[in-house]
C-alpha cells in the first residue's frame, strides 16, 4: 500500500542536503549575526527609529534563515531516523545555528534593560508598530532574564545538556525494537496492533510495549530525570517560581487558570471517563478492559477501510461545507506536495504539522493505514497546516506557536469531518461505533492528558529532593491512570513503565495540559456553532484563528460570548463529551 501513498516535496526549503543554496545560507547566517553584534552591541539606547527598524530587519531574515535550515534538516530526517547521514546533517545544522547565533545573544538583554519611553518612542512609527506583538513578546521575559555571560553559557551548554537529552530521548525510542509471535515491530508498528480486533494479539502486544520500556527504564528514568533537573536549574536561575511558570507565562495564561482547568477536568474523571469505560468493557464483554485496550475497537465495528483518495475527499467535503473559505486553503496541500502520508521503516510515528517559516506553508507528516481514525488525524493535522496558513499574513516575527491554541483549529478540524460522518450514518450500531470512537479520543485528549499533566507536576515537584526511581514514577503513574480510568480499566505491573512513551515529557515539559485546554476551548466554540446564536461563525471563526498567537483569549472569543477566565467555560467545553456519552447511554440500550 505504501508505495502509492504520497510523499511531501521538501524542495520549497531545500532541493536536497546537497544543495548548494545551503552552505550560501549558513554563511549568510554568519556574516549577518556578526554585522548583528558589531552595529547594536552596547548601541541599542541611541538608535534612531530607522536604525532600529534596520536592526528588526536583520533579525526577521535571520530567523528566515534559520528556521529554512533548521526545518529542512528536521523534516528531511524525521522520515529516515535511521539514516545516519540525515540525522548528523540535522544535528550539524542546529549546532552551525546555534555557534553562529551566540554574538547575538546581547539583544534581548540589552533590549529588555532599555526603559519603556524609549520603546513607545520607537512604536510610534508606524513600520515599527507592525512590529509590536513581537517586541512585546520580547519585553515579557524581561524579568526573567539573566545576565549576558550567563545567557550566552546557557545557549552554548544547551547542545550538551537539556538539548541533548531530548536527542539521546528520541534517538533512544526509535531504536526500539518490539516483538510479538517472532515479529520485530518499531513503536508506531506496535501501536497499531493494540488497535487490533483480536484481544489476544492486544494483550501480547500491550504486555510487550511494557516489557521493552521496563527493559529500558533505567535509562529512560536517567533521561528523564535529567530533562526536569536541567529544566529546575534554568528555572531557578532565571527566577521562576514553580515548574510550570515558564510554559504558563510563554503562553500568557495565568498559574490559576490552568490548574482550575485540571482540577475542573479532575471532577470529571467519573462522570465522563469512567462511565465511558464501563460501557466499553460491557461492549468488549468483560467486567474490566485492559490497560491496552482503552482505544480497542468494539466486537461489533465494521471494518471501514479509507484509501488515500477517500480520506481526502472525506475531509475535504467537510471542511468545504463548514466553509468554502477553508476548503479553499486546505486543497493547496494535496495539490502541492506537502504531506508525507505512508508509514516507513525508520520514519518517527504519529503525525504532526510543522511549519518552519511563519511565512511560507507548513508541511504535514501522517502515517496513513486506511482506518477511521486515520481520516480524522488527516483532518486533524489539516487543521493546523490551515490555522498556519492563516497566519502567513502575520510575519514571521510576530507569529510564534502558542501552544493553547496551537490545538484548536486542529480538533476543530477533527470535529467537523466527524459531524459529517455521523450525519451520513443511518444505522445505530455504526452510529454507536462511531461516537464512541470519537468520546475515547476526545477523553484521550481532554481527559488522559490531564492525567498526564499530573503525573508532570508530580514528578517535577519530588525531583527537588533528589531523583526519582523508575519504581517511584511507575507508582506516580500508575496512581494517575487509575484516578482518570476508573474501576473499569486495569492498571497494573503490566502497563506500569509507559509513561516513558509519552514524549512530550521529554521534549516540552507541560505542553500536555494545552491539549486538553484547547478541546475544551474547541467544544465550548462547537456548542456555539451548533446554538446557531453566532451568525456567521464560520468567516468569524476563521478570522479568530488569524489572530490566535496574538491577542488575548477573552478578546479573540468575544464575538463568540465565550470568555475563557470564567469557571464555566472549561464545564461548557466538557459538557459536550457527556453529552455524547448520553447518547452512547441510549444507543447501548436501543440496540441490546
Ligand atoms: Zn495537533
Amino acid at each position: 500500500m505504501s508505495k502509492s501513498l504520497p510523499a511531501w516535496d521538501l524542495s520549497d526549503l531545500y532541493k536536497s542536503i546537497k544543495d548548494p543554496q545551503i552552505m550560501m545560507d549558513i554563511e549568510k547566517y554568519r556574516v549577518s549575526a556578526k554585522e548583528f553584534a558589531e552595529k547594536y552591541k552596547g548601541k541599542l539606547a541611541d538608535l534612531s527609529a530607522d536604525e532600529f527598524l534596520e536592526l528588526i530587519k536583520n533579525i526577521e531574515n535571520r530567523s528566515l534563515i534559520a528556521g529554512r535550515l533548521g526545518g529542512f534538516a528536521y523534516l528531511n530526517m524525521v522520515t529516515q531516523m535511521k539514516n545516519t547521514e540525515a540525522v548528523g546533517f540535522y544535528q550539524q545544522i542546529e549546532e552551525t545555528l546555534t555557534d553562529y547565533a551566540k554574538p547575538t545573544v546581547f539583544f534581548s538583554v540589552e533590549f529588555n534593560a532599555l526603559p519603556q519611553e524609549k520603546i513607545d518612542t520607537w512604536l510610534k512609527d508606524g513600520r515599527i508598530y507592525e512590529y509590536r506583538y513581537w517586541i512585546k513578546r520580547v519585553r515579557k521575559f524581561k524579568d526573567y532574564e539573566l545576565s549576558e555571560p550567563e545567557e550566552r553559557l546557557l545557549l552554548e551548554k544547551s547542545l550538551t545538556s537539556g538539548d541533548a537529552w531530548v536527542r539521546l530521548y528520541e534517538e533512544t525510542s526509535a531504536r526500539l525494537v518490539y516483538e510479538v509471535d517472532g515479529k520485530k515491530y518499531n513503536d508506531a508498528e506496535l501501536s497499531m496492533l493494540l488497535l487490533n480486533k483480536d484481544a489476544d494479539v492486544r494483550l501480547k502486544a500491550g504486555r510487550e510495549m511494557n516489557r521493552v520500556l521496563r527493559e529500558n527504564s533505567h535509562l529512560l528514568t536517567f533521561i528523564y530525570n535529567m530533562v526536569i533537573k536541567d529544566k529546575a536549574v534554568e528555572d531557578e536561575k532565571r527566577g521562576f517560581k514553580t515548574p510550570i511558570s515558564a510554559r504558563n507565562m510563554s503562553e500568557d495564561v495565568s498559574d490559576e487558570s490552568v490548574e482550575v482547568l485540571a482540577q475542573t477536568v479532575r471532577k470529571h474523571y467519573k462522570d465522563i471517563a469512567h462511565r465511558f469505560y464501563k460501557l466499553k468493557a460491557k461492549w468488549l464483554g468483560v467486567e474490566k478492559i485492559n490497560y491496552w485496550d482503552r482505544n480497542a475497537p468494539l466486537p461489533f465495528v465494521e471494518d471501514t477501510n479509507y484509501s488515500w483518495d477517500e480520506a481526502v475527499e472525506t475531509v475535504l467535503d467537510a471542511y468545504k461545507e463548514f466553509s468554502p473559505k477553508l476548503y479553499d486553503i486546505a486543497k493547496d496541500f494535496f495539490v502541492n506536495q506537502w504531506i508525507d502520508v505512508p508509514p516507513r521503516d525508520g520514519k518517527r510515528s504519529g503525525a504532526f504539522c510543522s511549519g518552519p517559516l511563519a511565512t511560507e506553508h507548513p508541511y504535514l507528516m501522517l502515517n496513513f493505514n486506511g482506518k477511521q481514525n486515520d481520516v480524522l488525524t488527516l483532518a486533524h493535522e489539516l487543521g493546523h497546516g490551515c490555522h498556519h496558513q492563516l497566519r502567513l499574513k502575520n510575519g514571521e516575527l510576530n507569529e510564534h506557536s502558542r501552544m493553547t491554541s496551537e490545538e484548536v483549529a486542529s480538533v476543530f478540524g477533527e470535529m467537523i469531518v466527524f459531524q459529517s460522518m455521523l450525519r451520513n450514518m443511518k444505522d445505530d450500531k455504526a452510529r454507536l461505533c462511531l461516537i464512541a470512537s470519537k468520546v475515547g479520543d476526545m477523553i484521550n485528549t481532554a481527559i488522559r492528558q490531564i492525567a498526564f499533566h499530573f503525573f508532570e507536576l508530580r514528578a517535577h515537584n519530588e525531583r527537588r529532593d533528589g531523583e526519582l526511581t523508575a519504581e517511584r514514577l511507575s507508582q506516580i503513574w500508575q496512581e494517575e491512570m487509575r484516578a482518570s480510568l476508573g474501576d473499569a480499566v486495569v492498571v497494573d505491573a503490566d502497563s506500569a513503565d509507559i509513561w516513558s512513551m509519552v514524549g512530550h515529557f521529554f521534549f516540552l515539559p507541560f505542553y500536555v495540559y494545552a491539549y486538553s485546554y484547547a478541546d475544551c476551548f474547541v467544544n465550548s466554540l462547537y456548542k456555539v456553532s451548533q446554538s446557531g446564536k453566532v451568525d456567521n461563525f464560520a468567516d468569524k471563526y476563521l478570522e479568530m484563528l488569524s489572530k490566535t498567537a496574538l491577542e488575548d483569549y477573552s478578546k479573540i472569543l468575544a464575538p463568540f460570548g465565550l470568555n475563557p477566565e470564567d469557571a464555566d467555560f472549561w464545564e461548557y467545553g466538557l459538557s459536550l463529551i457527556s453529552s455524547y456519552i448520553d447518547e452512547l447511554e441510549r444507543l447501548d440500550a436501543k440496540i441490546s
